[in-house]
């Protein structure tokens, strides 16, 4: 008997993927650049299952029932390029090639309209979760060739995470790159939930003072409101976490973050696009700004730089730090969202926004309670432009805004750093502003470059312009 898809790719997320397909019935070959992490995991982690081994993608191809699916779980960039290189002329036409690394989304438009033209299939998946999602149930973000797409998802949603209601956590996303642009929005949105609760904990610590007990019984408290998510979860259980010694490890751990690109890459798009995603673009920022961590110090010393601590009642500061904890999240998912609706207007994609955020509601590092109310947002409307202008966002942006804005000015007071829970607010304030100061912007740019600019007393689309200095 064949198998019913082959994985090339036997790392952390290879590996437990293959895994997770076998316990959901499904015959997989598994092949490694490497041969011998192919024994190694057949003898190890694949003992004793149905998986079979492969020692080179002839025999891997050999090995697969047709129309044959080969995913690849490889480093992203030219080793993918290089593995749909040596697949191309050993498959045959109509067979599928899968990629489920974190690639950046041109290059898998790309991949598909190259394979297209050669009579091949290629999808482009995101995979989120990490290595406990691809064993357990990830969130799968496929899109490419739908022409692929029914082979692939029995497979798919069989192995993907699932909605309380029992939803796969997985659906076709769009033509193109549309699955990788997805899942770069949403490691960007990662960032920026990360980023929102590294400053809540640096609020607590340095402007309440609190202990990590206290810290830890707080988050868990907020863990059970509509902050109800995957990394809520895990910042309350690192903050008490100790080690042998009895220490609590994070305050052992050098403040200086790292990236791997794919937030840069939504930042870089936000700019292209001229999409304003202040949030995560700032919690880019934020991780190259500790990544100075030397710099940072001698400037410490030389500016005598303190946080000053917080007075007055602590639950009530707590209470208003998890309102704008809420209120930055929402902004920054509709920024993300924003984004998603532009690349699909530009790309004719008609991504359906309702499904991406019931594809992220299990699995995924930004899974959280919260996805489920933006599913119903769009649900009801469609072509809602700004989440926040949902009614159930609003609402409860309203609620929050007197807190959020107190913590903000707070922050500002005390001299501690809050780029994400402050860019969300100055985004929202620049957003329901009716009349910006912009028209200071256009007078000057006509000025010195004669750029012209519309008036608000005729229609728009007609241009003038000044002669500011009188001179001819
Ligand atoms: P990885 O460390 O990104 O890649 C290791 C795999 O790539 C190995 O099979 C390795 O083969 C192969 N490889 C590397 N360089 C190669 C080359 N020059 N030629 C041929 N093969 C080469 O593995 P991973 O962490 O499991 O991730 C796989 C993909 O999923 C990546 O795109 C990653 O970004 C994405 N992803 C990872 C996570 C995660 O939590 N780790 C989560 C979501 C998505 P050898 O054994 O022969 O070196």
């Amino acid at each position: 008997m064949k198998g019913d898809i082959g994985v090339i790719g036997l790392a952390v997320m290879g590996q437990n993927l293959i895994l997770n397909m076998n316990d959901n019935g499904f015959k997989v070959v598994a092949y490694n650049r490497t041969t011998s992490k192919v024994d190694e995991f057949l003898e190890g982690a694949a003992k004793g299952t149905n998986i079979i081994g492969a020692y080179s993608l002839e025999d891997l191809v050999e090995k697969l029932e047709k129309p044959r699916k080969v995913m690849l779980m490889v480093r992203a960039g030219d080793v993918v390029d290089q593995f749909i290189d040596a697949l191309t002329p050993l498959l045959d036409e109509g067979d599928i090639i899968i990629d489920g690394g974190n690639s950046n989304y041109p290059d898998s438009t790309r991949r598909m309209k190259d394979l297209e033209e050669k009579g091949l299939v290629f999808i482009g998946a995101g995979v989120s979760g990490g290595e406990e999602g691809a064993r357990f149930g990830p969130s799968i973000m496929p899109g490419g060739n739908p022409a692929g797409w029914p082979a692939v998802k029995p497979i798919f949603q069989a192995i993907s995470a699932k909605t309380d209601s029992g939803e796969a956590c997985c659906d076709w996303v769009g033509r193109e790159g549309a699955g990788h642009f997805v899942k770069m929005v949403h490691n960007g949105i990662e960032y920026g939930d990360m980023q929102l609760i590294s400053e809540a904990y640096h609020f607590m610590k340095e402007g309440l003072g609190m202990n990590h007990d206290e810290m830890q019984a707080t988050m868990t408290a907020w863990n059970k409101t509509e902050l109800d998510s995957y990394l809520m979860e895990i910042s309350s259980e690192i903050v008490g976490y100790r080690d042998e010694d009895g220490d609590i490890v994070l305050e052992k751990i050098l403040d200086t973050a790292g990236q791997k690109g794919t937030g840069k890459w939504t930042g870089i798009n936000a700019l292209d696009f001229g999409i304003p995603l202040t949030l995560i673009t700032e919690s880019v920022f934020a991780r190259a700004l500790s990544a100075r961590k030397e710099e940072r110090e001698e400037a410490a010393a030389l500016f005598q730089h303190k946080i000053a601590p917080v007075e007055g009642d602590r639950e009530v500061w707590l209470e208003a730090l998890c309102k704008a904890l809420l209120a930055a999240k929402i902004i920054s998912y509709a920024q993300g969202f924003m984004l998603i609706r532009e690349a699909s207007e530009q790309y004719n994609w008609d991504l359906n926004y309702g499904n991406v955020a019931l594809l992220w509601r299990g699995g995924c590092i930004i899974r959280s309670a919260f996805l489920g109310n933006i599913r119903d947002a769009y649900e009801a409307n469609p072509d809602l432009k700004f989440l926040g202008s949902d009614e159930y966002f609003k609402n409860i942006l309203e609620d929050c805004m007197g807190s959020w804005r107190k913590v903000v000015a707070k922050t500002f007071e005390i001299g501690l750093p809050s780029p994400g829970l402050s860019s969300a607010l100055t985004f929202l304030d620049g957003y329901t502003t009716a009349r910006l100061p912009a028209n200071m912007l256009q007078a000057q740019r006509d000025y010195f470059g004669a750029h012209t600019y519309e008036r608000t007393d005729r229609p728009r689309g007609e241009f003038f312009h000044t002669n500011w200095t009188g001179k001819g």
